[in-house]
């Protein structure tokens, strides 16, 4: 029987990104994929989609609301959901059909089934028919990612009561939408659905949205989706839930005053986070550990408590991102066959991909102080850019946070139209331990969105020169 240098179990971004360069690097590598198609979460039902249906939706309200403006007219404007998704689930089945062109490419051998550790060197693989085989091999790539939480009073049934594969995936728009959790995954479906003409009141238990992220970027958002007509409650606690004519009704509590009362919605959103996916995986048939809340335990070098069964992506401690999963699995491969690989955790950016969008990396202005740093901060308003006004994009701004003592920067927070794209510099130049002056003194063509970053940089030192 053959023996593989590395068997990797599960095909995300970490998995399939993590094996490629395991090809690159001349190992005999295989990927077991227990669902019908490659790719995983971000591919199938996660980043992919999602941003299939933010772009049109985002299309349609403009054709609805912003068009006008350029002097373009349109008599009426009509909502064709199914091509919606069939052009979202054609983009899903290019690139999951993409992914296993790249491993044919590679020479990685595809395995569709369920992968189960049998013990530190052999995996069994059960297929669709219930068929099992055994494989052989030298180190395993544990990349099964996660799944939704479920609440207990509010079990998913993908046709009221939705986890976000559920409301990517709804034939019609429903009047009333819950979202309990304002994560990222809660506002990205809520403006997606909204635009769309549903009403949405999006239920937190924390007494801020995102409150990770830089807030003043988020009241940016937060005033953007208001106007679309999303109610936003915070500090409240949803307790109960029953069915009501059709309808789904929850129950709430204050937590700031202990009120309780009621809400109905045709459907809801369940966001409130994902947790590890590890289920059957034979963990304990070789020893391997996972911490209180389900991760498979590692050491920096992503090993496991068993040396030749690595762990990586969202089954791991850290930010669910597919690229903080894709780095991680580049890492493995890196370590076994060079014995270094290395993921700068400092300069994982986060994106919220609504209309305007919320791209951060590094520390905020709370983040820093609390680490006792103290600042130098420079803002910069799209609305003093000449081609966020040519665009109709001026809503939102660029915000850098440098060390005061050495002008490195710390953090780079982004609101606005195109936000994910304009952050990369920012990363880029974190990354080589850049300061605001680096940024300030490279050139941004004009005219361009990403002036407005140099201008953020210039601002740190009150240089900039427009608006
Ligand atoms: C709606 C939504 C939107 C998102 N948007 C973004 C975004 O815009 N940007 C971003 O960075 N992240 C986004 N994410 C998060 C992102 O999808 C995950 O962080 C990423 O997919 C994690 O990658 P992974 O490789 O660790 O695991 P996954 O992508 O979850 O892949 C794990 C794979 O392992 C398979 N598997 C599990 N157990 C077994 C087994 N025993 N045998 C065989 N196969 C197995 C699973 O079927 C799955 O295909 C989003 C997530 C959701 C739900």
């Amino acid at each position: 029987m053959d023996i593989f240098d590395l068997v990797v179990i599960g095909s995300g971004p970490g998995g399939y990104v993590g094996a490629i360069r395991a090809a690159q690097l001349g190992l005999k590598t295989a990927v077991i994929e227990k669902d019908k198609t490659f790719g995983g979460t971000c591919l199938n039902v996660g980043c992919i989609p999602s941003k299939a249906l933010l772009q049109s939706s985002e299309f349609f309200h403009e054709a609805q609301h912003d068009f006008a403006t350029h002097g373009i007219k349109l008599e009426s404007v009509k909502l064709d959901l199914p091509t919606m998704m069939t052009r979202k689930n054609k983009i899903v089945s290019d690139l999951t059909g993409g992914v296993e062109f790249l491993f044919k490419k590679n020479k990685i051998t595809g395995i569709k089934g369920f992968g189960k550790i049998i013990n530190p060197t052999t995996i069994e693989i059960t297929d669709a028919n219930g068929t099992k085989t055994q494989i052989q091999t030298k180190n395993i790539m544990i990349a099964t990612g996660s799944e939704p939480v479920e609440l207990p009073f509010l079990k998913f049934d993908e046709k009221k009561i939705l986890s976000s594969t559920g409301a990517l995936a709804l034939d019609y728009v429903p009047k009333e939408m819950l979202v309990v959790g304002g994560g990222v995954i809660g506002l990205e479906m809520a403006s997606v659905w909204a635009r769309l003409g549903s009403k949405v009141t999006v239920i937190e238990f924390a007494d801020q949205i995102c409150a990770m992220m830089d807030q003043d970027c988020v009241n940016v958002l937060l005033r953007s989706m208001k106007k679309l007509g999303v109610t936003f409650m915070t500090s409240t606690k949803v307790t109960n839930s029953r069915s009501a004519g059709g309808r789904v009704e929850l129950e709430f509590e204050s937590l700031t005053d202990g009120k309780k009362a009621s809400i109905q919605g045709d459907v809801v959103l369940v966001s409130t986070g994902r947790k590890p996916y590890t289920a059957n995986l034979g963990l304990e048939n070789a020893g391997v550990e996972k911490d209180e809340r389900g991760r498979i335990k590692t050491n920096h070098h992503y090993q496991t408590s068993t040396a030749n069964i690595f762990a990586i992506g969202d089954v791991i401690v850290g930010p669910m991102l597919a690229h903080k999963a894709e780095e991680e699995g580049v890492a493995v491969a890196e370590l076994i066959v060079t014995g270094h690989g290395h993921v700068n955790y400092n300069t994982v950016p986060s994106i919220v991909y609504t209309h305007p969008e919320i791209a951060s990396v590094g520390m905020t202005e709370a983040d820093a102080k609390k680490a006792g740093i103290e600042t130098a901060v420079g803002k910069f308003p799209f609305s003093a850019n000449g081609r966020a006004k040519a665009r109709g994009a001026t809503e939102g701004f660029v915000k850098i946070v440098t060390d005061k003592a050495t002008d490195r920067i710390i953090g780079g927070h982004i609101v606005g139209a195109g936000a994910s794209e304009l952050l990369g510099e920012i990363v880029v130049a974190m990354e080589f331990g850049g300061s605001s002056e680096d940024l300030a003194r490279s050139f941004h063509s004009h005219p361009t969105m990403s002036e407005v970053v140099r201008e953020a940089a210039l601002a740190v030192d009150k240089r900039q020169r427009q608006g």
